[in-house]
């Protein structure tokens, strides 16, 4: 789920509209990373019932930078925890995740992702953001 370097919404997205995802798991099946943040390895283990040392074990691999973790990701490139159609961790799942589209996209990212714009205003009274 890497496209190079997350970049400002502004520049690619106007303001004024959020992009509601519809969970259509495309983000989840691009090759690269997942990046791993502070603090995720301890909730995500925590979530899925298991010791830390054993998340990471299991379910991590050194990023292509080698600077930290991201999710394993599957031979066919989907990332490891999409199960039956979704995602396993939804509810705790990395900021990486939850950021795309509004927070970091690429060039081209509406070919690929089926996210819905909303007006801001109306995002807001649905809770959908701050
Ligand atoms: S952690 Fe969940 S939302 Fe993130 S890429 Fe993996 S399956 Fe998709
Ligand atoms: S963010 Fe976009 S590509 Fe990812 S699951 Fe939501 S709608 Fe699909």
């Amino acid at each position: 789920m890497s496209h190079g370097s997350p970049v400002n919404r502004e520049v690619l997205l106007d303001p004024a509209t959020w992009y509601q995802c519809q969970r259509c798991t495309n983000c989840c099946r691009w090759p690269g990373d997942v990046r791993l943040a502070e603090g995720e390895t301890e909730r995500i283990a925590g979530f899925l019932g298991m010791s830390e040392e054993a998340f990471i074990e299991r379910y991590t691999r050194l990023r292509s930078d080698r600077k930290g973790l991201s999710l394993v990701e599957r031979k066919d490139h989907s990332c490891i925890m999409l199960k039956d159609g979704g995602c396993r961790i939804h509810e705790v799942k990395p900021v990486q995740c939850a950021g795309f589209p509004n927070l970091w996209n690429f060039p081209g990212w509406q070919d690929e992702c089926e996210a819905v714009p909303v007006p801001i205003e109306q995002a807001r009274e649905m809770g959908m953001v701050e």
